[in-house]
């Protein structure tokens, strides 16, 4: 049997191209490593009764247009968009709620400062308008830089149309902005450094960065492409993100892919040739007319493709594509709900929770991780998903996911199974300090450090985004100059994860932008 497509990897990406080949009339199959679906959007038991987001506690959100062409709702999906986007907590026990709505969160604003209060709604108003300038660009195939197509040119020049619709004011704002350190971005906005940190951490999330380090703005630009603001949503699906994962799997059956899990690929071979097949774990061999890799970058040219296939230039540049992991995972079963000091309402813990409390607390952070230490007072970014899906947890318990940077994946000193528990304790001793009663309720722990995540996840390096999101592998440079394209130096070899344009986030969109252009290269006979 010869398929169409094989799609190396079921992670959300995968399964999202999957859903649109099958739709186009592609004989295509998944194979998935693990044994379940979903890559970082997965919900697994962490004790009896607990089942949890295990890595991504919130979605990009998922691009609306995927839900609506995969008809994810007909599949089960139901999503789950909190009132609360952030609480921010400050050690002398004061919070900061930031709302969906913009005028509950100035009223949270000004218990801190008047002057933020008057300058929050023209900054949520300038991202807004941003975003929707820049999110035509999450839905594009980056133009080629050495041949640009006239439709390359079509799409760029309704960018800049738009962008010249905006007004001298904000077209300055986002030219200025992307290149600039967000510690200075929410400087000129924002006098009250819990406000500052909170929005600065959208640009080092997941990044080898601190709030200092130049270019950190763009991330807060790229979720306002996403989302409309320049916080990180905290949208999620019943059941957990593994629910988005369950309704693009069924999705994808119903439109007649098929989905092998426990099928590791072990070698992609011939993709420059007519005949690529790929090998699994094994030995069985399988051939497909293209090969789409879900998997990083680095694992796909770096573990999966014999490097006699590919020229030295390429693998030279592949070598330096940067993917160096700084984030840990850490899942609680707990008894109860905790009750952090000086929040009033259980409701304000339903969105996203942020500690870290000035810009100075996380650069600190940050500091360790440059040198190969974990961040002795890490920042960390915490749901309790229970309180919005009573389903994954029993009666009066909860489960609460604690995303924790910074965790360098290269360890100066011991390694990471030696160090887990030391780990595991730092993080809680910090959570304590908000939420004094925390420890006593842990039934059950799970400590992901940034090695797992490599070894039982599949990402190189440990690195969530699958790289790097810097302006330098961003856009017509992801994951390289000249291979932005979804396609790549062998013929009949794909990417369509995490690794290519528009980069990470459960989003869907690298997933959807490779297979058009997949299906679009099948139509015109190109393959
Ligand atoms: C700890 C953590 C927290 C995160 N938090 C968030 C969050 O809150 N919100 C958010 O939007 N994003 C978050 N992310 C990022 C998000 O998970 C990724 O951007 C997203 O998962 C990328 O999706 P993908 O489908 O491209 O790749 P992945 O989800 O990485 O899926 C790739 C799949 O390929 C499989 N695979 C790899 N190699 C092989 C092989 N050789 N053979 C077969 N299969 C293989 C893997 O097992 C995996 O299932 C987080 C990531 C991590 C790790």
């Amino acid at each position: 049997m010869i398929y169409d497509a094989i799609i190396v990897g079921g992670g959300h990406n995968g399964l999202v191209a999957a859903c649109y080949l099958a739709k186009s009339g592609l004989k295509t199959l998944v194979l998935e490593a693990r044994e379940v679906v979903g890559g970082g959007a997965v919900t697994e038991e962490i004790h009896p009764g607990f089942s949890c987001s295990t890595l991504d506690h919130a979605a990009g959100p998922v691009s609306a247009q995927v839900v609506a062409d995969l008809n994810l709702a007909r599949h089960g999906l139901e999503t789950i968009t909190p009132e609360v986007r952030v609480l921010a907590l400050a050690p002398d026990g004061r919070s900061l709620c930031i709302y969906n709505d913009a005028g509950r969160s100035v009223t949270e604003i000004e218990k801190f400062s008047a002057n933020d209060a008057r300058s929050y709604p023209e900054f949520v108003n300038s991202f807004s308008r941003i975003g929707r300038v820049l999110a035509p660009l999450l839905g594009m195939t980056p133009p080629s830089i050495d041949q640009p197509t006239k439709a390359d040119l079509w799409q760029l020049g309704k960018v800049g149309l738009a962008f010249r619709g905006l007004g001298k004011k904000d077209e300055y704002r986002l030219l200025r902005w992307g290149p600039m350190a967000v510690a200075d971005l929410v400087s000129e906005w924002f006098e009250t450094e819990l406000l500052r940190a909170t929005i600065a951490a959208r640009g080092i999330h997941g990044a080898f960065a601190g709030p200092w380090s130049a270019g950190t703005s763009l991330g807060l630009l790229w979720q306002a492409a996403l989302d409309g603001s320049a916080f990180g949503s905290a949208f999620t699906t019943k059941g957990g993100m593994g629910g988005l994962s369950q309704a693009l799997a069924k999705a994808a059956k119903a439109a007649g892919a098929e989905i092998r899990t426990s099928a590791r690929v072990t070698q992609i071979n011939g993709a420059y040739s007519d005949k690529p097949t790929v090998v699994l774990e094994g030995g069985e061999e399988i051939e497909a007319r293209v090969v789409v890799s879900n998997a990083d970058p680095r694992t796909t040219f770096l573990k999966l493709i014999d490097p006699i296939d590919l020229e030295p230039g390429f693998l030279l540049k592949m070598r330096n594509y940067r993917a160096p992991g700084v984030v840990a995972k850490i899942n609680l079963a707990l008894d109860g709900l905790p009750a952090f000091r000086g929040v009033d309402e259980p409701a304000k813990l339903s969105g996203r929770i942020h500690i870290g409390p000035e810009i100075d607390y996380l650069e600190r952070a940050f500091d360790a991780s440059k040198y190969g230490e974990f961040s002795s007072d890490p920042y960390l970014d915490v749901t309790i998903p229970s309180l919005g899906d009573p389903s994954l947890a029993p009666a009066g318990k909860h489960v609460m996911s604690i995303h924790v940077q910074y965790a360098p994946y290269k360890l100066r000193q011991g390694d990471w199974p030696g160090r887990r528990d030391e780990f595991g304790n730092i993080v809680i001793d910090k959570l304590e300090a908000y939420a004094s009663a925390i420890r006593e309720m842990i039934a059950a722990a799970q400590v992901i450090t940034p090695l797992d995540l490599e070894q039982k996840y599949g990402l190189s390096g440990g690195h969530i985004h699958h790289g790097e999101q810097t302006l330098d592998q961003f856009f017509t440079f992801r994951p390289l100059i000249g291979w932005a394209q979804y396609r790549t130096p062998l013929k009949r070899l794909y990417l369509c994860g995490a690794g290519a344009h528009p980069g990470g986030g459960l989003t869907g969109l690298p997933g959807a932008n490779a297979a058009r252009e997949i299906a679009r290269d099948f139509k015109e006979r190109k393959i």
